[in-house]
């Protein structure tokens, strides 16, 4: 008798695996979904391995098979065992990522007999017994559901539980299938003969009824039933014109069911590669020998940094290297950060593979997703796009995984369990599948970096622009220092600079993008006259400020001081600034530019499925001269007509208290440059800010990541940050803020007694503190940091009490 190793689906199960018995009746293989006993309920579960023993004395069988095939492959195993273990995650939680949307539905429960009705003897039967036994023979097998219809609730379970009882029926359980509608179109055609349609078209000129005839026209000269979104298009007519074409009996309307496809390839031509540059070669020579290397089996696949500045034609390598693999029998995935912004680069992927390519993404329906998930299973696609959750569908035979704008926090899963990060999981599935792994972006994340420069990685560089052509230059910048402005009188929101600019761009049709960095609501107080900001003294990171209490707080340690009422450093009592927001600066704009058409884009504005779209057409058609938003407006916009950014204010992510405020500038500040000048070779940023001396800023301003790398892996180095150590936030809620904090200094104290017995020396907490959002939905949050060189191995041992969540290698410390 063998047994399988089941994951399943329950909270009790946390990262634990369940022996079961397979019964001689069932075929079992790695990553199938099968139906448990898990104590007096029936559960999912997926088999994780087989094995001659059990790893417990007394095991229950498997129930059933749920599909036949397996719906995780042999690495996808291991993948989610790599994933609860690193991340500390429920083990279903990890495999869970990998079932095909919709696979946690409705459990539907089935009575059938397990006897033919010749071997029962049913003369000692009730009446009511035997009515529910006709029933099932009469139909092979009756849900559950149906039974209570038929009989009520009460009696059907009783009756049924009876014969169950005596052997004479038995229970199996289905999913609820999943609902997809098939998707229907309207088409238009001729109703009569394309000859007579013609002379018809004519009499209807004749009458003035020219789209009517326009449109019969059309339809003359197509064999097929045509679209109708199609027809309306290309001759530009109304419902109304066709709606009484039919009436005429001239035409009809048919509804004919088509294949879902997501992409939309209607204006999307297949398209040849252009020629590249020779930083592009050299790039995609290097890709391409890795990827025949892996398929010779000559070397073991590579993971490549393709580090080129915004517009230097990283895509082109993606595509490139994608073909390479298409070519010697692999598909890929391709991973961007947020699939609603970037249609643009789906569109590019449609048009080089033509009908090959998948998309996945939350917006889809379930059906969508499903009916998606299926067809990438079954090798339909030679490229699936998608979001960090991509990573997980089943591709066969994986060959490459890009990741795009690698260095994009949005990669990494932080509202659930597994708190994920694509990048690493991409990365480990690479190692299991033998996959070939290129992260590209114009701003690494300096850990990334940091293993390209190791030699971890392989470092590409794509150092030149190619867009709006090969060698153009990259934007002019210029950093205005608000304390000149001050000093020279002006305090409006608007440098001298920035006003003057703005005012020539638009009086020349040009346009412009405003951009307000405030993310996640931070708050700190800066002098307008030096600039200075207040720090706490042990983190070194910026104090947030809290208007509810009137007083200023570090997240890292709970130092806590009062709002002074002069600057420490300067004396001016101008001491209490807290910045402007996105609706502030746009009635501010429209004081200073009262001729410009102004559009704001921030998260108030876009919440809806084609708003971001809606926005973006609005402005790329110029119905707006100025753009002002927040970070939307940083991502690959190609905005050809805008000539001038302006970054309001630098010192609201520099100010972010966190050690990776730096880094974020930097990333942010180059994106945003990048967005100037694409379409000619006029192309102008200006940065205001109180701290023009900042490394982070004077680097981004010239372009220059080398530089800005060192310093960065400098401080890191001297603070003992990641990726000189690896970081684990442990956060706990309750209701009662006080209880929280004790609670969180209890635990504090058992990490502290832990590292001491294990004798660990390079393994520090820190904290507890509030929680930069330190109530959320009527719970308090506080937080404890472990920094080290393996926080997650020590945290494994540790049994971590019901309220707590650990998140490994956190985004920030906040
Ligand atoms: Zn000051
Ligand atoms: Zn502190």
């Amino acid at each position: 008798m063998g047994y399988a190793e089941v994951s399943v689906n329950s909270p009790i199960a946390q990262r634990n695996t369940f022996s079961y018995a397979i019964p001689p009746n069932l075929s079992i293989e790695v990553g199938q979904a099968v139906w448990v006993p898990f104590g007096d309920k029936t559960l999912q579960g997926i088999v994780l391995e087989l094995t001659d023993y059990p790893s417990v004395e007394e095991t229950k069988e498997i129930a059933g098979i749920i599909e036949p095939r397996p719906v995780l492959s042999p690495s996808q195993v291991l993948l989610a065992r790599w994933i609860s273990e690193h991340y500390l995650s429920p083990l279903f939680d990890a495999v869970a990522l990998m079932l095909p949307p919709g696979f946690e539905r409705k459990v539907v429960t089935f009575i059938y007999s397990p006897l033919s009705p010749q071997e029962q003897d049913i003369s000692s039967l009730t009446r009511e017994q035997r009515h529910v036994l006709e029933l099932v023979w009469r139909q092979g097998k009756v849900s559950l559901r149906e039974l209570e219809k038929a009989l009520g609730a009460r009696q059907a379970r009783v009756v049924t539980a009876q014969l169950i009882g005596q052997g004479l029926l038995a229970k199996s359980y289905e999913l609820e299938r999943v609902k997809v509608k098939p998707k229907r179109v309207a088409y238009l055609r001729l109703a009569v003969k394309a000859g007579e349609a013609r002379s018809e078209a004519a009499n209807l000129r004749q009458k003035r009824a020219v789209k009517q005839a326009a449109l019969i026209d059309f339809l003359a000269e197509r064999a097929e039933p045509v679209p109708w979104a199609e027809a309306r298009q290309r001759v530009n007519c109304d419902k109304a014109a066709a709606d009484a074409l039919v009436s005429k009996g001239l035409v009809e309307f048919q509804q004919i069911e088509v294949k879902r496809e997501p992409i939309s390839y209607r204006g999307i031509a297949p398209s040849a590669p252009p020629r590249l540059t020779a930083a592009q070669k050299s790039a995609l020579k290097a890709t391409k020998s890795s990827l025949l290397q892996v398929a010779t089996e000559q070397a073991p696949p590579a993971t490549f940094l393709l580090h080129g500045v915004t517009g230097s034609g990283k895509t082109e390598v993606y595509l490139q290297a994608l073909a390479e693999a298409v070519r010697l029998g692999k598909r890929g995935i391709v991973l961007v950060p947020e699939i609603a912004l970037t249609p643009q680069t789906i569109e590019r992927f449609a048009s080089r593979f033509p009908h090959r390519v998948a998309i996945l993404h939350s917006k889809l329906s379930l059906g969508e997703q499903f009916d998606e998930w299926q067809r990438i299973r079954d090798g339909e696609f030679d490229v699936v796009i998608g979001p960090r959750s991509a990573i997980f569908a089943p591709q066969p035979e994986l060959g490459l995984i890009v990741i795009d704008e690698e260095h994009e926090w949005t990669y990494k899963q932080q509202a659930k369990s597994p708190r994920y990060h694509a990048r690493d999981v991409a990365i480990k599935l690479a190692e299991l599948t033998r996959a070939v792994v290129i992260l590209g972006s114009a701003t690494p994340d300096v850990e990334t970096f940091y293993h390209a420069q190791r030699g971890d990685y392989r470092l590409l560089q794509l150092p030149e622009r190619v867009v709006p052509k090969e060698g153009a230059p990259l934007p002019q910048v210029e950093v205005i220092d608000l304390r000149d402005e001050l000093k020279a009188g002006n305090i409006s929101t608007f440098s001298r600079s920035l006003s003057q600019a703005t005012d020539k761009a638009v009086a020349n049709k040009e346009q412009v993008i405003l951009f307000l960095n405030r993310r996640g609501g931070a708050t700190f107080i800066q002098c307008r006259t030096c600039g200075f900001v207040l720090r706490c003294r042990r983190c070194e990171v910026p104090l947030n400020y809290h208007f509810a209490e009137d007083v200023l707080l570090c997240h890292q340690c709970n130092y806590r001081m009062p709002v002074p009422q002069t600057c420490p450093q300067c004396l001016s009592r101008r001491i209490k600034f807290l910045g402007i927001g996105t609706e502030k600066l746009e009635k501010e704009a429209g004081h200073t530019f009262p001729r410009a058409r102004l559009l704001r884009w921030d998260s108030d504005v876009t919440r809806g499925r084609y708003s971001h779209q809606e926005i973006l057409n609005k402005f790329r058609n110029h119905n707006a001269d100025i753009l002002i938003g927040t970070q939307m407006v940083a991502k690959g916009l190609d905005l050809p007509l805008v000539t001038l950014v302006g970054v309001i204010s630098a010192d609201t992510s520099l100010n972010f208290p966190d050690f990776r405020a730096g880094e974020r500038t930097f990333q942010l500040l180059s994106q945003v440059l990048g967005r100037a000048g694409r379409g000619g070779p006029k192309g102008q940023v200006i940065i205001q800010t109180y701290s023009p001396t900042h490394y982070a800023i004077q680097t981004a301003a010239k372009h220059d990541y080398a530089s800005f790398y060192e310093k960065e892996i400098d401080y890191r180095r001297q603070l003992h940050n990641p990726p000189f150590s690896r970081l684990a936030r442990l956060v706990y809620t309750h209701t009662n803020d006080a209880l929280c904090q004790r609670d969180a200094e209890r635990m504090k104290r058992l990490l502290r007694e832990e590292i001491d017995s294990k004798g660990i020396d390079d393994l520090s907490v820190i904290g507890p503190a509030p929680a930069f959002i330190h109530k959320l939905r009527g719970r308090f949050r506080w937080q404890l940091i472990l920094r080290g060189s393996e926080p997650s191995a020590f945290l494994s041992q540790i049994p971590i009490p019901r309220g707590w969540t650990v998140d490994i290698d956190p985004l920030g410390l906040v």
